[in-house]
């Protein structure tokens, strides 16, 4: 009797012990998962970015927003001062990020939307002071401006001559690429039906033609205002064969024509031919030209139309939706 009342309770606390051992392990399993989880989310960006100081919410539409070479990018900037408010910009460039922080410590009160678009057009720089070259491979998309330069030598191949019914000057004098060329001639025809007769009074200029008129305005009247009403040989459009001055039969001088029927009548319909008004009242922090309400830029239907209706230049049509951000 005595012996398995003895067995009874040795058993019993042999029960015990396997049953703590038990329970142990099981605390030590769930420990070790609950570690390797966390070391797991320790690695993600979500919570790398929230140690930067992203909430919870910036730091995930970041993550699914972004590729791990852009994130890695995010977390070696020196803080997250404005970041989200950036990339959330209309026209926000990624490639263009380093520049926007740079402008914005010299220009704290710019709005984000305009600190975008001056750098996105390279004019946080001053005019002038360096040279991409026109990718002419673009065609009517190409770009030429005050950081944009055509080569010298570059000649648009299948030129026509605007007749006399639409342009000043001698037969043969106002040229433009073929497919500009017959965009033209059907807004000029329009135009004419809804009362507006439109007269081409320069288009095509090589690139000496340009030197003539750049250096005779800069001996005129000084290289600040050339600047403003000329551009330089090399940067001007007038060598792409995709623009033309414009005045109208009614119109001859051009400060009439800014506030002329012709001109808003331009300024409503040019965009369905492909034309633009290349450098618009306002937009000189831009473009870097005063309003030329004559100078009107072939690019195409569809780029004539996104630029008329979200109101933007060709130079930042151009980076971002040209260029992109590559
Ligand atoms: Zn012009």
């Amino acid at each position: 009797m005595a012996y398995r009342k003895r067995r009874k309770l040795r058993l019993k606390k042999g029960a015990y012990v396997v049953i703590v051992l038990l329970i142990l392990l099981v605390v030590g399993i769930v420990k070790g998962i609950e570690y390797k989880k966390q070391k797991d989310y320790e690695a993600t960006y979500e919570y790398k970015l929230i140690t930067k100081g992203y909430s919870l919410e910036d730091a995930k539409f970041l993550d699914s927003k972004y590729d791990n070479a852009k994130k890695d990018k995010l977390l070696e900037l020196e803080s997250t001062d404005n970041i989200i408010d950036l990339i959330n910009q209309k026209y926000f460039l990624f490639r263009n990020l380093d520049t926007y922080l740079e402008y914005i410590k010299d220009n704290d009160s710019e709005k984000l939307s305009e600190v975008v678009a001056i750098c996105n057009v390279h004019a946080n720089n001053k005019w002038y002071t360096y040279d991409l070259d026109t990718d002419i491979s673009k065609k009517e998309l190409m770009i030429v401006n005050k950081f944009y330069t055509m080569d010298k030598s570059y000649e648009p191949a299948n030129m026509k001559s605007i007749s006399l019914s639409y342009s000043y000057g001698s037969e043969g004098d106002n040229q433009l690429i073929d497919y500009a060329y017959d965009k033209f001639m059907e807004m000029a025809e329009e135009a004419t039906e809804a009362g507006f007769h439109l007269m081409v009074t320069s288009s095509y200029r090589n690139y000496e033609d340009q030197e003539e008129i750049y250096n005779y305005r800069k001996t005129s009247y000084g290289e600040r205002k050339a600047d403003q009403t000329a551009a330089r040989p090399g940067h001007s459009e007038h060598q792409s064969g995709l623009v033309i001055d414009m005045t109208s039969k009614e119109e001859a001088y051009a400060d009439e024509f800014s506030v002329s029927e012709t001109y808003k009548w331009l300024k409503e319909n040019a965009y369905r031919y492909g034309f633009i008004e290349r450098y618009p009242e306002g937009k000189t922090y831009l473009t870097g030209y005063s309003a030329e309400s004559w100078h009107w830029r072939y690019v195409g239907v569809k780029a004539a139309t996104t630029i008329h209706e979200e109101n933007i230049t060709f130079d930042e049509y151009y980076e971002y939706y040209v260029l992109g951000d590559n």
